[in-house]
């Protein structure tokens, strides 16, 4: 990204929510439940796996928190109906963790026993550093309660990762690996491009090592290759590890990686709720958030004139 887009970049949050919406739908599988199971069916037939996420950022209220729990409640009914090929993907401040660490866990209980009901896994996604400690402890309270239908992400982006691994290694948990997309001070993360992503294959190996099933999520295409040559060299087969992407990242590379063979996994994020998701999305796309806050700001400047 230029010196230019990144400055450009840092507009976004000025740019009208309409615009936003606009070049964000393709990262979106649509509003409804009926849109995003219309999407997992697609990328099923294409060969992909998908986790489903309900958008739901920013909650303030117990009652939202529990409408998300009733609405992960039905996505399983619907992937259930559908027979989709589908886990789902939960952030526990969507499940009430900004308002009280027992609301959230109460609601994730249910999540992840509604799932198991169905034979399906929950992964817990990573938000900020100030969720790291209680999203782990969460995590190893309810394996140690015997929930195994339970998933979490580790972030190469912080320092403390390699040492949450080794934490973890007695669960033998399931990460999904990603670089993490909170930006955080350095003190206590990786800010250097290289150093995120030597931190990425430190980590990988530390949770192959310990027997760990992992989902490789980025799209970096030169941390897929490295990530795969060291599956390779371990010689796990295709149902022992996972690559992941999110929806309207990279579709072309999907499809090859799939037709090489790897179980690939497709993000599908749904919902009312999409201008945070949104914004970050369009942020770390080179190409389209300086052209969405070139065109914002090109209309700035004719209306102040
Ligand atoms: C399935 C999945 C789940 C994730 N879950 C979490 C999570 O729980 N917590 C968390 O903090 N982060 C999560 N992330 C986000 C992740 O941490 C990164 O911010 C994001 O994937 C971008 O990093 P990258 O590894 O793709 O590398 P980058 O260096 O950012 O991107 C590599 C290349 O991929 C392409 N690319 C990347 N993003 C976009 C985009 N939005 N639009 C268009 N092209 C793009 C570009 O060509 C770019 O040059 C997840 C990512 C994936 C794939």
């Amino acid at each position: 990204m230029s010196l230019l887009d990144s400055a450009l970049v840092r507009l976004l949050p000025a740019v009208p929510k309409p615009v936003v919406q606009l070049f964000s739908s393709r990262y979106i599988a649509g509003a409804t439940l009926a849109e995003a199971v219309e999407c997992v069916r697609e990328l099923n037939a294409g060969g992909k796996l998908a986790t489903v996420d309900v958008l739901g950022e920013e909650i303030t209220r117990e009652e939202e928190t529990r409408a998300i729990a009733q609405a992960y409640r039905d996505v399983f009914a619907a992937i259930d109906e559908a027979a989709l090929d589908s886990n789902v993907s939960v952030k526990l401040t969507a499940l009430g963790l900004d308002l009280s660490y027992e609301l959230c866990r109460e609601n994730l209980v249910d999540v992840v026993r509604t799932a198991a009901g169905y034979g399906n896994f929950v992964r817990v996604d990573m938000e900020d550093s100030s969720t790291t400690d209680e999203t782990l402890r969460v995590y190893r309270e309810l394996r140690e309660e015997g929930h195994d239908n339970l998933g979490i992400v580790l972030q190469a982006r912080l320092r403390r990762t390699l040492d949450d691994v080794n934490a973890l290694a007695d669960l033998r948990p399931s990460v999904r690996l990603c670089k993490g997309i909170y930006l955080e001070p350095g003190t206590i993360a990786f800010t250097d491009y290289e150093a995120v992503r030597a931190n990425f294959l430190g980590c990988l190996d530390g949770l192959l090592d310990a027997g760990c099933y992992v989902g490789v999520a980025t799209h970096d295409e030169w941390l897929i290759g490295e990530s795969l040559a060291r599956i390779s060299r371990r010689g796990l087969r295709p149902l022992e590890y996972e690559l992941q992407m999110l929806l309207g990242v990279r579709e072309e590379r999907r499809d090859e990686l799939v037709a090489e063979g790897h179980r690939l996994r497709v993000y599908v994020p749904f919902g009312e709720h999409w201008y945070g998701y949104s914004l970050r999305r369009l942020q770390e796309n080179p190409a389209m958030a300086g052209t969405i806050a070139r065109a914002t700001a090109g209309r700035v400047l004719r209306l102040s004139r």
